[in-house]
């Protein structure tokens, strides 16, 4: 038991561990998520932090460079997604967060 304890010493809890991994989404989306709240995705941003070569803007929409922030949240697809996601729930998205919608 020490031994299997040992390799557990230096590792690091994730807060989001939990969130990521004891879901039902499919494996890939799991790992998908993992690297993503990490910001270990290879965005043009993660490139450039590396020295590789990287476009300057987002490939997908040209308005903003590639970063996972822009991808997942900036980017107008992304924001139409969410939009209609937090429709569905009835959530109402405001810079600080996100609020409950009035349902009148
Ligand atoms: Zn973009």
């Amino acid at each position: 038991k020490s031994c299997y304890d040992t390799l557990f010493l230096s590792s690091t809890s994730s807060p989001h561990a939990t969130l990521t991994w004891k879901t039902w989404a499919p494996l890939s989306v799991k790992f998908f998520m993992w690297l993503a709240l990490q910001d270990r995705c290879w965005t043009s941003e993660r490139l450039a932090r590396h020295g590789l070569p990287h476009s300057p803007a987002c490939v997908l929409c040209d308005q903003a460079p590639e970063s996972m922030q822009h991808l997942l949240i900036g980017w107008p697809f992304s924001r139409t997604v969410w939009h209609d996601i937090f429709s569905k729930l009835r959530l109402t998205v405001w810079q600080e967060g996100v609020q409950v919608a009035d349902g009148g």
